[in-house]
């Protein structure tokens, strides 16, 4: 387990118990009964939780999201976001990466980070959910 501080905890616990992403600013508003006020200490925490691999940036809605898988190295995170009720489902994609990262590799750009998000309706919303 990684060694958070006191606000990367706050943060963290904040995604977990979110029924859906967040942005920075509504995790600002749930924790400023905690102490935290300036939107960088919440960046701050964000950008360490993302890079321990314990949250996901959905980039397309500028939000947040907790991870508890364990990633496979080489694997990477597919987010299936529903537009009617905003649920985000989280699955992984060796292939994806293993092909982008040789479609990279061939136009010699060096890729930093790869976020894949569907957007459509979850099955729920489609009506075959049953
Ligand atoms: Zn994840
Ligand atoms: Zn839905």
């Amino acid at each position: 387990m990684t060694d958070l501080t006191r606000n990367q905890e706050l943060v963290h616990k904040a995604l977990e118990q979110a029924d859906g992403p967040l942005s920075a600013y509504a995790i600002l508003d749930l924790l400023k009964g905690d102490g935290l006020r300036a939107p960088l200490q919440i960046y701050r925490a964000l950008e360490k939780l993302v890079e321990c691999g314990m949250a996901h940036r959905l980039e397309s809605l500028n939000a947040w999201v907790a991870c508890s898988h364990r990633h496979r190295p080489g694997g990477v995170a597919v987010f299936a976001i529903c537009r009617d009720c905003g649920d985000v489902d989280e699955f992984q994609d060796g292939e994806v990466l293993e092909r982008l990262t040789g479609r990279a590799g061939e136009r010699r750009f060096a890729m930093d980070h790869l976020t894949v998000e569907l957007h459509g309706l979850c099955k729920d919303c489609n009506g075959t959910g049953g």
